[in-house]
């Protein structure tokens, strides 16, 4: 018989049912928390300051368990005698980095290795190879004072994909970057799921992330996912007033007539058609950005006319 690849995979990660509260807190931080983290998918959560990410974070790095509920990863529930093996499957990317200062890029990148007891000369070659996939074979030798934040960060992902993990869990990992470096890291960071065939999840509190990367977006709020969808479908028309605000927090600050308003789409492109359509709607072009999933617009649009777009309907969406 031949041999297909299973259409039935388990999920990456799911979350049933996952409540958390932590001790003499009134509410808790994560409640009724379901979610599908679909395998080789790149997974944004996004959600606002004290919205639950790092709760979800710890549970997700098995540094914290949740009080109900369930959490599966590859199918299988994330403790007891599950928990090493997940863990030893599921690379961390820091915000901070979290490299030690006493021991040169080499080094930290080598530490799983080492604490798994590969020998030495094994685990170099290892950590040599993650440090040339990021580019960054020829600062080896370097401290961590030594690195730009954008390098040190390189080092925390070479770090991370030293053991083989098929779950790369990037928590705010651009949030400490200028906008340049952030873009490169992002960048980076989506060449190596697609060559490494990885699941990355990627938690952040910007939008931007979600849509310069992500295929698919879960939006956090009060301890509980609010939407969830495939990134192009949730930006075009998110349904959740959430999400909006997220969405709306990178309006842009431009005059308006009395008879305007601002609406935020996400179109597949900005052809001839859709610019002819838009003059003819009486709608102008405030701002437009392109990225994977098409081209994010703001548009100054008259209260008064329907805005008939070709092929992107429903366009009721944005703040
Ligand atoms: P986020 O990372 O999205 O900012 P957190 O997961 O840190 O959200 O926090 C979610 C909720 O849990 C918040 O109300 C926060 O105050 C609370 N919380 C987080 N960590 C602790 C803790 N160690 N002890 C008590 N409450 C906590």
């Amino acid at each position: 018989m031949p041999q297909f690849p299973s259409t039935s995979a388990p999920p990456a990660l799911d979350f049933q049912q996952v409540r958390k509260t932590y001790p003499g807190q009134p509410q808790p931080a994560l409640h009724d928390l379901t979610l599908r983290v679909p395998r080789g998918s790149r997974m944004g959560i996004i959600g606002r300051s004290g919205a639950g990410k790092s709760t979800l974070v710890r549970l997700i790095s098995g540094l914290d368990h949740a009080d109900s509920g369930v959490l599966f990863a590859r199918g299988e529930a994330v403790h007891g005698p599950q928990l090493r093996a997940h863990q030893a499957r599921t690379g961390l990317v820091f915000q901070q980095f979290n490299l030690l200062a006493q021991r040169t890029a080499l080094q930290n990148v080598a530490l799983p290795l080492e604490l798994r007891g590969v020998p030495r000369a094994r685990r170099d070659a290892l950590a040599r190879e993650q440090l040339r996939l990021v580019g960054l074979e020829a600062l080896a030798d370097r401290y961590p004072a030594q690195l730009s934040g954008g390098q040190k960060q390189r080092v925390g992902i070479a770090r991370a994909l030293v053991t083989g993990p098929d779950l790369l869990l990037a928590d705010e990992a651009t949030s400490a970057l200028d906008p340049e470096t952030s873009a490169s890291i992002l960048s980076l960071l989506l060449d190596i799921q697609q060559e490494r065939d990885l699941t990355l999840v990627i938690v952040t509190h910007q939008m931007e992330v979600v849509r310069a990367v992500t295929t698919h977006v879960a939006v956090l709020d009060r301890g509980t996912i609010v939407e969830t969808g495939e990134t192009g479908t949730v930006l075009r028309a998110p349904q959740h007033p959430v999400t909006r605000a997220l969405l709306g927090a990178h309006r842009p600050q431009v005059p308006l007539a009395d008879h305007e308003t601002l609406r935020h789409l996400t179109l597949p492109d900005l052809n001839p058609d859709t610019l002819a359509a838009l003059g003819r709607s009486g709608a102008r072009l405030v701002q437009a950005q392109a990225h994977p999933q098409g081209v994010d617009v703001w548009l100054a649009v008259s209260a008064h006319l329907p805005l008939h777009l070709p092929g992107s309907a429903p366009l009721a969406v944005g703040a």
